[in-house]
């Protein structure tokens, strides 16, 4: 029997985003909501903010841009990111965000893979944005400038703000209503995850998965707290999360808006910036993912500061051990809660409720709506106690893939389960992650498809096959590359070499730093397929072997 939510189901709305977060419109706050950490008179109300979001709405409808396409962005975080977000869903166009760190190729092929038609480029990307869209086929005109202040041209580029509609025009827009049916299927976001296998892979949330995560989270925030969402003590948050990322667009931009936190929005995270950020302001909650945590743990900047403002820590996205998660606990003497999601989640499906103290390195309780199996390899209910793979259900699981069934077909049932590729047990309705069974590497709790990084080390000329697996070294996992040379290229062509071409081709946290070993051949099967446990098993012995 599936294992089901212990909390009574919530009633979702069905609605448009922009109507769950704006329910009156006139009744926007004039209280600062998004704030540059840099320049905390740089900020947006949520007044001001919705102001801009129809401004933006009614410019990509005046420059011709069609409801169902996709508008990209490739910029590092600020605060008017949320007013792209936000104008883009809310006037049924679909998000999609860049890492900023992406190279040409990477752009190439996201813009490629959504058939984005409109991007919004920092200025500092400029070129890299006009050369992936003529290469994608978009013409210049295209790609708009956008950053937090107005912008010359630049690369022939117009700015964002030059096809804006007036304060005028805003005042009198309304974000096109939604029937429950549209609100289900309409595509919200398109952000990038390989899900259980192979490249990169567009996940299609709709407008009703993005309401109900965050109905859902905000309900297991607060759950066995003494107050609840509505009468709360202030907050105050650091957004460092990544815009184009599900985590940083739940927290960052949503649910600051719909519990009204004012949030410090960091352009690039730099350790002790960010610990500056929590003293200065007070910071009570962080939303972080274990590399932080192990900053916090280890770095000697961190007795530097007082955080002692800080009361709650979320940790999600990658494996965080109970020893980290209790030595920063008793640390900073706050609650550090786990929760457990994935792109194709929305953002997060358990979580430990918050206000429960836990010590054991759970992720939690499935959050309400939510139900999950955990099956063996042949996708069969294990037996009670024993671990499995865990298949998720609930209204936060999206669609699907972007214009691609197939995938679709494999990882998400008729049945609507989703295939996670993560391996739990489950005790008395707690859950606790104990391996992961996909091929994704988790680098700084960001994703790497080892399908990618073959599909590029395949492109140089002197490789005939090549497997890439994450090594565990202190804790921390990287891509290694095992390399299979063509003959001609055996005992030339160098490691060194290989790192260079990778680093024209993929972004920072895609690079080899687990290594690159020279193999006589690539194991597969005789579908083609790389026998990856035996490269796995390839990769622990060279790791005690460093
Ligand atoms: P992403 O789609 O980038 O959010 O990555 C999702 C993946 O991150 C999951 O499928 C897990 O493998 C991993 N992950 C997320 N949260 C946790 C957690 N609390 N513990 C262990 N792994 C996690």
């Amino acid at each position: 029997m599936p294992f089901k939510s212990p909390f009574p189901d919530l009633d979702i709305p069905k609605v448009n985003l922009l109507h769950y977060l704006f329910p009156d419109n006139a009744a926007a706050s004039e209280t600062p909501i998004w704030i540059d950490s840099k320049d905390t008179s740089h900020h947006l109300t949520p007044k001001a903010l919705l102001q801009w979001v129809k401004r933006l709405a009614i410019g990509l409808d005046r420059i011709g841009s069609k409801t169902g396409e996709v508008v990209m962005i490739y910029t590092p975080n600020h605060i008017f990111v949320p007013v792209a977000y936000l104008g883009i869903v809310g006037s049924k166009r679909i998000f999609s965000g860049a890492n900023p760190a992406y190279t040409l190729s990477e752009m190439v092929h996201q813009i490629q893979n959504t058939q984005a038609q409109y991007i919004l480029a920092h200025p500092t990307f400029a070129k890299t944005a006009v050369a992936a869209a003529r290469k994608a086929g978009l013409p210049d005109g295209r790609v708009l400038l956008f950053s937090d202040v107005p912008n010359p041209s630049i690369e022939g580029l117009k700015d964002w703000r030059a096809f804006l509609g007036s304060p005028e025009e805003a005042a009198q827009y309304d974000f096109p209503r939604m029937t429950p049916e549209e609100s289900v299927k309409t595509t919200a976001t398109v952000n990038y995850s390989s899900g259980t296998t192979g490249l990169p892979k567009g996940v299609e949330v709709s407008h009703h998965n993005l309401i109900a995560n965050l109905d859902q989270t905000i309900y297991m925030r607060y759950l066995k707290k003494p107050y609840k969402a509505h009468n709360r003590p202030p907050e105050r948050w650091v957004g460092f999360l990544p815009l184009y990322h599900a985590y940083g667009q739940l927290y960052t931009i949503a649910m600051a808006q719909k519990l009204q936190v004012p949030v410090y929005i960091m352009k690039a995270f730099q350790y002790e910036e960010f610990l500056r950020i929590i003293q200065d302001h007070k910071v009570t909650h962080l939303q972080t993912a274990p590399p932080i945590l192990i900053m916090l743990s280890k770095r000697p900047e961190t007795s530097k500061y007082d955080l002692s403002s800080v009361t709650d820590v979320l940790c999600g996205a990658a494996p965080l051990s109970k020893e980290l998660q209790n030595s920063v606990s008793s640390q900073l003497n706050c609650e550090i809660v786990q929760g457990w999601g994935m792109t194709e989640v929305t953002c997060g499906a358990i979580h430990v409720p918050g206000g429960t103290v836990d010590d054991s390195g759970s992720v939690g309780c499935l959050d309400p709506n939510t139900e999950c199996m955990l099956v063996d390899d042949d996708g069969k209910e294990v037996p009670d106690g024993q671990s499995g793979e865990m298949y998720v259900r609930g209204p936060q699981v999206c669609l699907g893939y972007w214009r691609n069934p197939h995938a679709t077909k494999e990882s998400l049932d008729s049945e609507g389960w989703l295939k996670t590729g993560d391996v739990a047990v489950v005790k008395d309705d707690w859950f606790w992650i104990v391996d992961r069974k996909k091929e994704l590497i988790k680098v700084n709790a960001l994703q790497v498809a080892p399908a990618e990084l073959e599909a590029v080390l395949l492109e140089h000329d002197s490789i005939a096959d090549a497997a890439v697996v994450g090594i565990i070294l202190d804790d921390d996992e990287w891509p290694r590359a095992y390399v299979h040379l063509k003959d001609e290229a055996k005992g030339k062509l160098t490691e060194a070499e290989i790192h260079a071409f990778m680093k024209e081709k993929v972004a920072k946290h895609k690079q080899l730093v687990g290594g690159i070993s020279f193999v006589d051949e690539v194991p597969k099967l005789a579908s083609g397929k790389i026998m990856r446990k035996v490269i796995k098993e390839w990769s622990k012995r060279d790791a005690a072997a460093m």
